[in-house]
């Protein structure tokens, strides 16, 4: 993808940049970010990311650090699982994107992977936003569950204030509503890119919270302008450590991108 410069009309943030030394968001065609939840093991990284750089996909996701609600909950590999990630990046020639829970781990992560991706539970974490503008990767910024849309644009400023590249992604947000995990709000896609002129996105596994609404929200998301979708995949679903119920497998995403 050319380079290409937005500006944004926000105050007292320098203009944002699209283009990622050779094509990440912003493109004309919506850029898709898929890969598991997190990452469990070399043989499940290997499995899903041949099958998905086979199918186009550019970007490849894999949690290390994992923000888990139970402390019981699987953590994720985090170091070990940054690399491995890594290495199925280099092998299959993708991008590779990963969340930084602490600054702690902001080094070591952005050593390794291509994206930084800020998780919903972190949006606030000021700290973490300004350790990572310093990084000058690619930032990646989920909207918090309970983040107003101007909320979400100050933690964007954060960012901007780096020279890194930052896309917003709209994650499902808490309401009354008990049948899906979040509730889409996608109306934040319109409002949030004329607001700062960057990509944004949906995340269309954790907005949800199952697979059967992932292909019903992708379709919502592309309707509307999103810059791309993020979307869980695993190569078996149902024993996966964390997300199994939203998780899609090879095949069911091999459907969604048919019907996008
Ligand atoms: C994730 O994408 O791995 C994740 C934990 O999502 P969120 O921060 O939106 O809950
Ligand atoms: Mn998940």
């Amino acid at each position: 993808m050319a380079q290409e410069t937005r500006h944004h009309e926000h105050s007292g943030a320098q203009a944002a940049r699209s283009g990622m030394g050779g094509a990440v968001w912003g493109v004309t065609v919506p850029v898709v970010i898929a890969g598991p939840c997190a990452v469990e093991s070399a043989a499940q990284m290997e499995a899903v990311a041949s099958r998905l750089k086979e199918m186009g996909v550019r970007v490849l996701r894999g949690g290390a650090f994992k923000a888990r609600t139970a402390a019981d909950s699987f953590q994720g590999l985090r170091e070990e699982g940054v690399n491995l990630l890594a290495q199925a990046g280099r092998k299959f020639g993708m991008l590779t994107i990963s969340e930084v829970l602490d600054c702690r781990h902001a080094g070591f992560v952005a050593e390794r992977v291509d994206i930084l991706q800020v998780g919903s539970r972190n949006m606030y974490n000021y700290e973490l936003l300004k350790e990572l503008a310093k990084t000058g990767k690619p930032v990646f910024l989920k909207r918090s569950f309970m983040a107003t849309l101007d909320e979400f644009a100050h933690a964007a400023e954060y960012l901007l204030k780096g020279r890194g590249e930052v896309a917003l992604c709209e994650r499902g947000i808490r309401t009354f509503e008990a049948a899906m995990r979040n509730t889409l709000d996608i109306m934040a896609v319109p409002i949030m890119k004329e607001r700062l002129g960057l990509p944004v996105f949906v995340d269309v596994s954790h907005s949800t919270g199952r697979a059967a609404l992932v292909a019903p929200a992708a379709k919502a998301a592309i309707a509307v302008g999103a810059d791309g979708i993020m979307v869980e995949v695993h190569p078996q679903p149902a024993n996966a450590l964390s997300d199994n119920y939203q998780q899609l497998s090879i095949e069911q995403f091999s459907e969604l991108l048919e019907v996008l």
